[in-house]
């Protein structure tokens, strides 16, 4: 019994080690994960999937259009080769938007409210971006498993997308059921994708600017009751920092 408890001991320390050699790209900052890349990849697809057939997709309108070109041109600067990347708006007035694993970018009409140009646009698809970019949904996983003790270890083990992933990710992620309790990402977390975000407008050729004008317009929405903050933290520090990034951005 001592003999297995150490076995597992030293099982959990090794995956606590390897977990803690993740780096998130651009902000360089140490991460706990013990979900793989490809079992991440996996449980995003099978999500998406499940996602887009509970939801009404808008196909060919002007609307639908823009967010397409909009997360493409995103998508090519955030140099993920392995992404399959997809964007697709949907009808829900909540004002939100994610992004799965695997480049699955999904925006709710809602959005549309707060975003009043591309470049406005660009600042909620490339956050949403950043967030899969630092595999903030794994980090968020990885984090429930330690809260829920040795036994997701052991199914770890096993290395296989099993079921009880498939159900951890869409209570992480906030899909299906259990709509509504998604996690709420951590002020790190938000503080991160604001930041990766910037990046990627810039580099993608947009006004970094708007992104400022962007959240004012979101906590604008926050009076009425705005969804997005149930799993995006709002802070008053969010638009400061935000222009701290930019300012540091080489001028073009
Ligand atoms: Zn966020």
């Amino acid at each position: 019994m001592k003999l297995l408890r150490n076995l597992l001991f030293v099982n959990l320390t090794l995956i606590v080690i390897a977990g803690c050699t993740h780096k998130t790209p651009y902000t360089n900052r140490s991460q706990m994960i013990f979900v793989s890349q490809k079992e991440e990849l996996a449980l995003g697809e099978e999500s998406y999937k499940q996602t887009l057939s509970e939801s009404k997709v808008i196909v060919g309108t002007k609307d639908a259009n823009r967010i397409k070109n909009i997360g493409s041109k995103i998508a090519k600067v955030a140099n993920r080769n392995d992404f399959n990347w997809e964007f697709n708006l949907v009808q829900n007035d909540e004002m939100n938007a994610f992004c799965l694993p695997g480049g699955k970018v999904v925006v709710y009409t809602g959005i549309l409210k707060a975003a009043h140009n591309d470049d406005q646009l660009a600042t909620v698809i490339s956050h949403e971006i950043a967030h899969a970019l630092a595999r903030h949904g794994a980090e968020r996983m990885s984090a429930s498993m330690v809260q829920q003790g040795l036994q997701v270890v052991g199914n770890l083990a096993i290395g296989a997308a099993a079921p009880q992933y498939q159900n951890l990710f869409n209570q992480t992620y906030g899909i299906g059921s259990q709509v509504g309790v998604m996690l709420p990402y951590g002020r790190i977390q938000e503080t991160e994708a604001d930041e990766i975000g910037i990046y990627l407008m810039y580099k993608a050729g947009y006004n970094v600017n708007e992104a400022l004008k962007f959240w004012e317009n979101m906590s604008e929405g926050k009076k009425e009751g705005s969804d997005f903050f149930s799993t995006h933290p709002s802070s008053t520090n969010r638009i400061n920092d935000i222009q701290k990034v930019i300012v540091k951005l080489p001028k073009s």
